[in-house]
């Protein structure tokens, strides 16, 4: 069976089509900066990449591209959309409509549409993907997996926010938690690689993308993430503010004259990496400013990291420690420089860095920490796709 697995951000859009039997990528790639630029990464099994630069105002086009791609006489992976069996998307989120993954079908985007106000950024995106992915190839089965399963395993003391117990009550307001399918590949992944037994195991997951969140993953299992609700809670990321006082928000509202929706808009775009530097959300973009000087820049770096400290810190504190720490993600898997600025804060746990390999470490798997360091810190790429992968093979056999 081919899967096409669709992994649609905010302003990326992962895509590999995968021989479910021998879990072969037969072509991957992405699209990067939609609605910026746009740029299409494309690469068959055995081929070099190709990197084209095209025009992406929205995901629909960025798809497109993708399908002409795949179908290309000369290098693509297939000679028409017939050799597609199940296309899997990756959800955001699920609310407590879904617990596991699900097939796609009408009344199911319904339920996924009711959603979008919890996750504002990224939902909208995702039912973009798969209406694009539907009107192109509408007789393909199709599956949703969600980022909010794997968090399901938080016990209480850390879903439950300090307010009116009805409100959890009444409307299930509650921490909910992201990246579920990357946070379990890349903890269990990280206890594999690294010889531990997961039954037996403290991992915290740094995902550090354009959207931001750290788990703590005992045993397997996560007991807690920074995502909450929304994925607005917690880490600052590349338009998002992450955890705020909530006053400012009646603050700013009366300084500025915004309606809470503005507010929001705010917290959610205008926020983060992109407010902080007023240049960008990318974060090469403010690598390239930072090294030109730009104070700005430089600032969001330091709280960004800051802020990812922080959080490791009270993972290692819910866990009563911590045998590994794994970055992922964009970021996490590209910037040694960060990764290092990071754990620099973790001294007094004996963690020492190896310098060398750290800086030299991108994208691939690898220890970067010292020999003797008292945790272990590696670099993890995440592997969503394949887990949707699996997961879709699963629902249309
Ligand atoms: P998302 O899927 O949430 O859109 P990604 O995991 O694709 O996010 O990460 C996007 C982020 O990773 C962007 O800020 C981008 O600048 C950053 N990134 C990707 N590659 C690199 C790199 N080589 N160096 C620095 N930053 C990178």
């Amino acid at each position: 069976m081919n899967v096409l697995v669709i992994n649609c951000g905010s302003s990326s859009l992962k895509y590999q089509l995968i021989n479910s039997e021998s879990e072969k990528v037969l072509a991957k790639g992405l699209c990067e900066r939609i609605g910026i630029d746009g740029r299409l990464v494309y690469q068959k099994a055995g081929l070099d990449k190709e990197i084209s630069e095209l025009a992406m105002p929205t995901h629909k086009q960025a798809i497109q591209f993708v399908l002409d791609a795949l179908q290309n006489e000369k290098t693509g992976a297939i000679k028409d959309l017939s050799e597609i069996d199940a296309v899997g998307h990756r959800v955001v989120h699920g609310g407590e409509k879904f617990s596991s993954s699900t097939v796609l079908t009408p009344e199911v985007l319904k339920a996924i549409e009711e959603c979008n106000d919890l996750a504002p950024l990224h939902n909208p995106a995702n039912l973009i993907g798969i209406n694009a992915c539907k009107e192109l190839m509408p007789n393909v089965p199709m599956v949703g997996v969600f980022d909010t399963a794997f968090h399901q395993t938080m016990p209480e003391k850390a879903y439950l926010y300090g307010l009116p117990y009805e409100y959890y009550d009444k409307y299930k307001v509650r921490r909910y938690g992201f990246h579920g399918t990357s946070h379990s590949f890349v903890s269990k992944r990280t206890a594999e690689y690294l010889g531990l037994d997961i039954n037996n195991s403290k991992i915290i997951v740094a995902h550090l993308g354009n959207g931001a969140s750290v788990s703590a993953v005992l045993n397997g299992k996560s007991i807690d993430t920074s995502m909450g609700l929304t994925p607005l809670e917690g880490l600052v990321m590349g338009t998002r503010s992450g955890d705020i006082d909530p006053a400012i928000m009646e603050f700013i509202a009366k300084k500025e004259n915004l309606s809470i929706d503005e507010v929001m808009t705010v917290l959610n775009k205008k926020s983060g990496l992109q407010g902080l530097s007023g240049k960008s959300s990318d974060f090469r973009d403010l690598r390239a400013g930072a090294s030109e000087g730009d104070k700005r820049c430089a600032a969001a770096i330091e709280v960004f990291a800051y802020r990812v400290a922080k959080y490791i810190g009270s993972y290692v504190t819910a866990m009563n420690g911590v045998d590994a720490v794994a970055f992922t993600a964009g970021i996490g898997e590209n910037v040694g420089k960060l990764r290092g600025k990071i754990m620099s804060y973790f001294d007094y746990l004996g963690v020492k860095m190896n310098d060398e390999v750290n800086f030299a470490t991108m994208a691939e798997e690898a220890v970067i920490s010292a020999d003797d360091s008292k945790v272990k810190v590696c670099v993890i790429p995440t592997n969503e796709e394949l887990a949707i992968c699996r997961e879709t093979v699963a629902l249309v056999k």
